[in-house]
């Protein structure tokens, strides 16, 4: 039963890792998980565990009350910052170097240090327009 679980986990975690830029609605998820036979009930839950692990960001999209799903986890983004689009949801990752650079900037003038996991929230360019 465990493996079986973890079978599934992993299936999961590779479709959503394979698809790291976009944010995923439940019901996507579910959809597309029908075709590796994963069922809806199983998706939820392992959606839930997946967002406490701290491997998938849920974020609410725009105003509404629906929720949105994006892989997020790597080792490499423990270093640098991620941007987050209030309207859509998504998670944008800023490379290191630019990073390095906000960071520095704010720790010359201010001699603040901003945390790696600090999420900036501001409006994506597809939702700009
Ligand atoms: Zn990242
Ligand atoms: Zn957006």
């Amino acid at each position: 039963m465990k493996t079986y679980h973890t079978h599934q986990r992993q299936s999961l975690l590779n479709f959503l890792k394979k698809n790291q830029e976009k944010a995923f609605r439940i019901e996507e998820i579910v959809e597309a998980m029908a075709a590796e036979s994963i069922s809806q009930s199983t998706v939820y839950r392992l959606m839930t565990k997946l967002v406490d692990d701290g491997l998938v960001h849920r974020t609410v999209k725009g105003n509404s009350r629906s929720f949105v799903y994006q892989y997020i986890s790597d080792e490499k983004c423990e270093n640098h910052l991620h941007m987050k689009c209030t309207d859509c949801g998504k998670v944008y990752h800023l490379d290191s170097s630019m990073t390095s650079a906000i960071q520095s900037n704010i720790r010359n003038n201010t001699s603040f240090e901003i945390d790696s996991h600090t999420v900036l929230l501001g409006k994506c360019g597809e939702c700009k327009e």
